[in-house]
């Protein structure tokens, strides 16, 4: 794996000196968290520049206090699997900020989750929740529980487990979960329903519920519909669509589900798609009924698909590239990176430029190395970061609260007009900020400064705490 943290010369620009000053500070006051550095270098090396133009944001300390949780929880989850055996897994919930209103963020359940992965999300929905213009703080949390293989009576046992723990810290205006990879509708039902029962009360303290009992049209599909959105936003400013064209999709969870799905919506074919187990490229376009039968209905691995197609091509794990990813090694327009954090090394964004890719948007979390996004940078083709191109699935989430604050539902239309248009405001947010530091096409900077000015100008504006 790409490393995201090496030791760094000390640069002329005295702002990146106090960036890196902090950013050595976290690495000794936190060790053994590549992730989460990864995502603060990626966030505090772009603010240079905005640092030059305001000193008062040093004054007040705001990189330190940015880099350093509100409030971190970590705890056991004790569960009994079917046969009566006791499993303990470790829970996180880390509430990074709420400057800008409660904390608000997924639950990821996946075997790969330390603190330092619940702390890269946490700091990413900070910037990621700012950009959306809407009320909402940054959080996350999360287990180290795989629930592949388990039964739904386990699955639920362990929800319940992990909610009875987790009810305390959360509530409606305080801080309020949703999903994220293994977190989905099955999941948020057991949590909420747990969490009613412990509390006794009925309100919006989780997002992504089902559509009978406070959730909101749309909020399924947001993520990804958001993501071909924000590519859309970006071609079009450069007087191009996504309609006929080729385009690469990584996952096969509800993320790269709804962006293949607004994609053909849109006239483009998407061709590809992957899971833990491999890949696998139609070209002629990806079968989505397939897809989700073998995945969301049935909870398969993806080489099931070839039952169905064996004209298609299947690339086991195994048989990948040593540098990086099979589903980046096709030709096509643009790619859509959804499925998990650096699953695109700098070899796969390479590989992608020489086989004719222009747009990338991130529908995952920070899926592209550090490496692999300068690569983007240079070539200076539309690369939509995932705080920005992924926003819409925590934006639709806000869209639930004020659903379940104002005791009704709104209409899919009025649901998907808002997306679009968070979505636009996002995208414009972002070039803005970077035109004006001369670089438009730059939209990770234009979002990270974007993100920061809103998050620092409220803490300012708040006081010190
Ligand atoms: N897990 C999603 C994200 O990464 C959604 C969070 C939410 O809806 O609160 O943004």
């Amino acid at each position: 794996m790409e490393t995201p943290a090496e030791p760094r010369a000390h640069s002329a620009d005295p702002n990146l000196d106090y960036v890196y000053a902090t950013l050595d500070g976290l690495q000794r006051s936190s060790p053994a968290q590549a992730e989460f550095y990864q995502a603060a270098e990626d966030v505090l090396a772009s603010l240079g520049p905005e640092l030059e133009s305001d000193t008062h944001y040093a004054k007040h300390a705001i990189i330190e206090r940015l880099v350093e949780p509100e409030r971190q929880v970590f705890f056991r989850v004790a569960w009994m699997d079917d046969k009566g055996q006791v499993h303990v897994n470790k829970g996180y919930r880390v509430q990074f900020n709420s400057a800008l209103g409660p904390y608000k963020g997924g639950l990821r359940f996946h075997p790969n989750v330390t603190a330092s992965v619940i702390k890269f999300l946490g700091f990413e929905q900070i910037f990621k929740n700012a950009l959306t213009g809407l009320p909402i703080g940054g959080g996350k949390g999360g287990a180290n529980f795989n629930p592949k293989g388990r039964s739904d009576a386990e699955i639920m046992r362990f929800c319940q487990a992990f909610m009875a723990e987790l009810h305390r810290h959360i509530g409606a205006t305080v801080d309020v979960p949703a999903g994220d990879i293994g977190v989905g509708a099955r999941e948020i039902g057991y949590l909420f329903g747990y969490y009613r029962r412990l509390t006794g009360r009925y309100e919006g303290a989780l997002t992504g519920k089902g559509l009978a009992w406070g959730g909101s049209l749309g909020r399924v599909e947001a993520t990804g519909y958001g993501c071909v959105y924000f590519a859309e936003n970006m071609l079009n400013a450069r007087h191009e669509s996504l309609e006929g064209n080729t385009c690469l999709v990584s996952g096969a969870g509800n993320v790269a589900i709804h962006t293949i799905e607004k994609l053909y919506q849109l006239g483009a074919i998407p061709v590809t798609c992957s899971d833990s187990t491999g890949t696998i490229h139609d070209h002629r376009g990806v079968d989505l009924d397939l897809l989700r039968t073998i995945k969301e209905r049935d909870r398969l691995p993806l080489s099931r698909y070839l039952e169905t197609h064996p004209e298609a091509e299947y690339t086991p794990l195994s048989d990948y590239p040593t540098d990086g990813h099979a589903v980046w090694r096709y030709p096509a327009r643009a790619a859509f990176p959804c499925a998990t954090q650096n699953e695109l090394t700098s070899g796969d964004a390479e590989a992608l430029l020489a086989n004719g890719v222009t747009c990338i948007s991130e529908g995952a979390n920070m899926p592209s190395t550090r490496a692999a996004v300068e690569v983007f940078l240079d070539a200076g083709i539309a690369y939509g970061p995932a705080k920005a191109a992924n926003a819409g699935g925590v934006a639709t989430s806000q869209l639930e609260m004020q659903q379940n604050a104002g005791l009704t539902q709104w209409p899919i239309d009025k649901v998907d007009a808002r997306l679009r248009e968070i979505m636009t405001d996002i995208f414009n947010r972002c070039s803005a900020t970077a035109a004006e530091f001369g670089e438009p096409n730059n939209l990770s900077m234009g979002a990270n400064i974007a993100g920061f000015r809103r998050v620092a100008n409220a803490m300012i504006e708040q006081g010190l705490y």
